[in-house]
């Protein structure tokens, strides 16, 4: 029988028992293993009370204090890397390798990222030939609320909470209520490393009552939200009337176009990897490839081949390269877009309904699933159209680089894509006409907090990354002074 552990509000540096509670899942096991508090208006009343306490404190501190706090909160993070990499997966499902080589070492390089550039920040200035001089002043905002998702639950909000406090605002967090245990163990360590009281509050709960709590809260001019496009809707409809400042990170159908120069020994590793990372439970996956027509039958063996060599196993073995879903429901809807695109006319390589998962007995119950490939979709089938955010991956094949940039272009999502391609002519003339935040050529996921990080089209509206963290988390104020 697990030990079921019980999270509290964190809020003003406590820790607050609650009345009310929600099951939080283990994914592995699919059994009930944290009850966390069911928050509404009232939390949320508290927690933006003790935020909006702190920031005339915290905003007055020097960015070397701030960044000094950051670093150590950085250090307690890599410090306790075993401990919460443990966590996360069974928050999660996701297999302890990952957690601890990806999502733990992104949280931390987020908080000593800021704390650095913080020290650096240059404010610009003009000199007119009236005899006046304009500079620029950054100035902090006041309580953020920051919203954030289940899939990589400490990377994301930490890619919120250290911009938001680097520049001097204070925050209330409201994680995913499917992953609110890791977060609970940020808090801890925010406590050991000095953050004052009230900086950073969490007020855990589901998103209709805390998440719109935050949303809706006139004490809260700023909202960072990252989650699915149907949210970001309703978000941004309670926001709007409020004129608030609003950042929003939503869902994703990202394309991989693959051209006929490649080396598909080389590129496949990698583009397997796009494809089922984290159970394909990266907005970011590549869940659309397209391939070359002249290559395209050579590319779907030795991509099913490779997929169907990944591991699917209970995460904490080194050995499973894909663990569990994150919920019943998810893993159900993701297997009903597999049945789906039966009806749609694909035909299903390896994976769900074609190949058998074996999995050690205390594990059946877990939200497990295959890597699934499948071929012979239309472009507007809802396979291809919507995001299925899971373990699927649909190839099919292009004619000419026109054909190749209009299937990619063809959904209304437009986070990221990948090229893969030698021909640099192509390489810019392809990535450039992509309707995407992000585009990769012959490399994914690699990331650079200098640069603006976002979605175009029903992927967003602003841009993460230090510019533009600058941007959104403080208001740029001109002074002019005549002489
Ligand atoms: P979700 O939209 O269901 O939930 C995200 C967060 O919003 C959760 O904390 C949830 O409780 C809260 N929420 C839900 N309803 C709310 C409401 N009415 N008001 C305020 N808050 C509310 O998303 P999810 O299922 O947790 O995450 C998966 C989605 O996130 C996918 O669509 C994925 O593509 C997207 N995502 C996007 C990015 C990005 O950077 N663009 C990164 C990761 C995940």
């Amino acid at each position: 029988m697990t030990e079921i552990s019980t999270v509290e509000n964190f809020i003003d540096g406590e820790f607050m028992p609650a009345s009310r509670f929600l099951d939080s899942y283990d994914p592995s096991v699919g059994e009930v293993w944290a009850r966390i508090p069911a928050s509404g208006k009232h939390e949320v009343d508290l927690a933006v009370a003790a935020a909006k306490r702190a920031f005339p404190i915290w905003s007055s501190k020097s960015p070397s204090e701030r960044a000094k706090v950051m670093n150590k909160i950085a250090d307690l993070i890599e410090e306790n890397l075993d401990e919460l990499a443990k966590m996360e997966s069974k928050d999660q499902g996701k297999p302890v390798w990952l957690a601890r080589a990806v999502d733990i070492p992104r949280a931390v390089h987020n908080f000593r990222f800021y704390a650095s550039s913080i020290l650096h920040t240059r404010n610009s200035s003009t000199i007119l030939d009236v005899g006046a001089t304009n500079y620029t002043m950054h100035m902090p905002i006041g309580v953020a609320g920051l919203i954030s998702p289940w899939n990589l639950p400490l990377y994301l909000l930490t890619f919120k909470i250290a911009p938001c406090i680097a520049y001097g605002n204070t925050c209330v967090c409201k994680p995913s209520e499917m992953t609110s245990v890791t977060s609970w163990m940020i808090a801890k360590l925010l406590v050991k490393a000095g953050l004052p009281n009230g900086v950073v509050n969490m007020v855990f709960g589901d998103g209709p009552e805390a998440g719109s709590a935050i949303v809706e809260h006139p004490d809260v001019p700023l909202v960072s939200f990252t989650g699915g496009t149907e949210t970001g809707k309703k978000i941004m409809a309670l926001a709007s009337p409020l004129c608030k400042k609003l950042s929003l990170e939503l869902g994703g159908k990202n394309a991989a176009l693959v051209f006929d120069d490649v080396d598909l020994d080389e590129v496949i590793p990698t583009m397997v990897k796009s494809g089922f990372m984290n159970q394909g439970e990266i907005c970011l996956c590549m869940s659309r490839i397209f391939v070359q027509e002249s290559i395209f039958e050579n590319f779907v063996n030795k991509y099913v081949n490779s997929a169907r060599n990944m591991l699917v196993g209970p995460p904490s073995e080194a050995s499973s390269k894909l663990g569990a879903l994150i919920s019943k429901e998810h893993l159900n809807k993701v297997k009903g877009y597999v049945a789906l695109s039966v009806e749609e006319g694909g035909m299903i390589h390896c994976g769900e309904g074609v190949d058998e998962i074996c999995l050690p007995q205390k594990y059946e119950n877990g939200y497990y699933m295959l890597p699934t490939v499948i071929t012979g979709l239309g472009p507007n089938s809802r396979c291809m159209q919507e995001e299925i955010f899971g373990p699927v991956v649909c190839i099919a094949p292009f004619t000419t680089e026109e054909d190749a940039i209009e299937k990619a272009n063809s959904v209304k999502f437009g986070l990221s894509a990948c090229v893969w391609t030698n021909d640099v002519r192509r390489t810019h003339h392809v990535s450039q006409r992509l309707q995407v935040g992000t585009v990769w050529v012959n490399c994914w996921m690699v990331r650079d907090l200098n640069m603006p990080f976002g979605g175009m089209k029903a992927s967003g509206i602003g841009r993460e990354g230090v510019n533009d963290s600058i941007e959104f988390f403080t208001e740029a104020k001109c002074i002019c002074i005549k002489y």
